[in-house]
């Protein structure tokens, strides 16, 4: 058989404990019991009120142990029959496979997974590495800095700040570029407090816990957005410290887009001139949807902020997770340090870059342009919004945020059809993210399957929506209370 491990290949101990199961005679012990995959645990993030603790169980995935593909020790002879490349292409092809399949039923997370980067295939034999600063070549030459550069100067661009004023550069993920931008405010202001509104992404919490940065959650009014009024008395609770403010340009539930002007205007009113402040944008995931929206409030470096971050991998459809991350440059050189081990300056949070993820964003950016986004932005908004009207067409509660296309509504009661169509949960609400891979017919094909499974969670022919008031207002809700 190809692909057993021999009965005389020696394992260590130690091994087997980092796979977290332990073998004997070809059996596996059962999982202890503290990591079955349901544990009920206390959250305060959703109510308004910190002492209305909810308990909800959080559903972990399933077990990946259970279903790894094992990699296994070449046999003597397997050069020879060829048994062995057989079999992994078959795994390979299986995989695939279900790929495909997954694609097709993808509808809560908002990566955009139409795209076709065949062109670049010819790439993937290069190690390709962007490694320290992009402005500054390293010793080592198999890089892509300058498709990098190229990239970062159209961000700069559509975020309104000159090339010899802009520092940046591309990004493992949006949350490396809140890791950046939040870190450049702690530089800017070490002794500044960060606020952030409470639904701002898990990675801002993350980041004050990292840099151990004092933290201020900042109330959120029904759609999402901050409530600037809860905003300024907790800056009027800190005046002697400065400020270093998380922006949402698009919230990771509910796609709300945080009023940049009403932030500033609101520093400003509570006494913190330009000097006292450091405001991050992170845009994620509508960074560069927001550009294109009509009467959406303008990220622009023009305006008093400090970083604009956005991911690759959302909305523009990179396969690989990057980022974007643009700052001022006068900040980032309070940040970095030379470095003689790669002749270059050290001002990022990882060491080894990804050099690969440059050339996609640069090979897309070249074939769509500020046209072709602003036409996939027009379409995904145009979705959303037929996908919001016809669960509301089926008494079903739902909202969607005027500059986005999150569409959020009640949670399906059904686990296995969440992760059937992939759906992004928090409390009693679940999204859907209309990206450009997300055509009215897969809508319609959801919500035909929502609507039929609908009538077997509740009683046959008298369903009964609850109340989700508290997430989408009463406008938005469907319950009999509130219809
Ligand atoms: C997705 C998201 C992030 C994190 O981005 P990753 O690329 O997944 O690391 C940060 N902020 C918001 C608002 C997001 O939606």
């Amino acid at each position: 058989m190809v692909g057993s491990v021999g009965a005389e290949l020696e394992v260590s101990p130690s091994i087997v404990e980092m796979n977290g199961k332990v073998e004997t005679n070809g059996k596996v012990e059962p999982l202890p019991e503290e990591i079955v995959p349901v544990i009920p645990i206390v959250l305060a993030e959703n109510g308004a009120n910190e002492d209305q603790k909810v308990i909800r169980e959080i559903v972990l995935g399933r077990n990946v142990h259970t279903m790894s593909h094992a990699v296994t020790e070449p046999e003597a002879d397997d050069e020879i029959t060829g048994e062995r490349e057989a079999w992994m292409a078959s795994v390979l092809a299986k995989y695939r496979r279900s790929l495909i399949e997954r694609t097709k039923n993808h509808l809560g997370y908002p990566y955009n997974l139409d795209f076709d980067y065949g062109a670049l295939a010819q790439l993937q034999h290069f190690s390709i590495n962007n490694l320290g600063d992009p402005f500054i070549e390293s010793n080592y030459g198999v890089h892509s800095r300058q498709f990098e550069v190229g990239v970062l100067d159209w961000f700069a661009r559509l975020w309104e700040i000159e090339n010899h004023e802009y520092w940046g550069y591309i990004t493992n993920c949006g949350t490396e570029g809140n890791l950046h931008g939040i870190l450049v405010g702690r530089e800017v202001f070490p002794d500044g407090v960060l606020y952030a509104s409470r639904d701002s992404h898990y990675s801002v919490f993350k980041a004050a816990r990292m840099y151990r940065m004092d933290c201020e959650k900042v109330s959120t009014l029904i759609s999402g957005e901050i409530d600037c009024a809860d905003f300024k008395a907790k800056l009027l609770r800190n005046k002697d410290k400065p400020a270093i403010i998380n922006v949402n340009i698009g919230t990771t539930v509910k796609g709300a887009v945080d009023d940049l002007d009403l932030v500033i205007e609101t520093l400003k009113g509570a006494g913190f001139s330009e000097d006292r402040f450091y405001i991050h944008c992170d845009g994620a995931l509508f960074g560069l949807m927001m550009p294109f929206v009509k009467r959406a409030p303008k990220v622009s470096f023009k305006k008093p902020i400090g970083s604009v971050s956005v991911s690759g991998h959302k909305f523009i459809g990179c396969p690989m997770p990057c980022g974007v991350q643009i700052t001022r440059l006068e900040h980032i050189n309070a940040l970095s340090r030379n470095v003689e081990y790669l002749a270059s300056r050290d001002a990022t949070i990882m060491g080894s870059r990804n050099g690969h993820a440059p050339i996609f964003l640069w090979y897309t950016l070249n074939r769509k342009g500020y046209r072709g986004f602003q036409k996939e932005v027009q379409k995904c908004l145009r979705n959303a919004h037929y996908l919001k009207d016809r669960l509301r067409a089926e008494g079903i509660g739902a909202m969607l945020n005027e500059l986005s296309s999150t569409v959020v509504f009640e949670r399906p009661q059904d686990e296995e059809f969440i992760r059937q169509w992939q759906l992004a949960c928090q409390g009693s609400i679940a999204h859907v993210v209309v990206m450009p891979s997300v055509s009215v017919e897969k809508l319609d094909d959801f919500l035909n399957d929502l609507i039929e499974k609908r009538k077997t969670w509740f009683q046959v022919g008298k369903v009964q929506p609850s109340c989700i008031a508290v997430d989408i207002g009463n406008e938005n809700c469907a319950c009999p209370q509130h219809k």
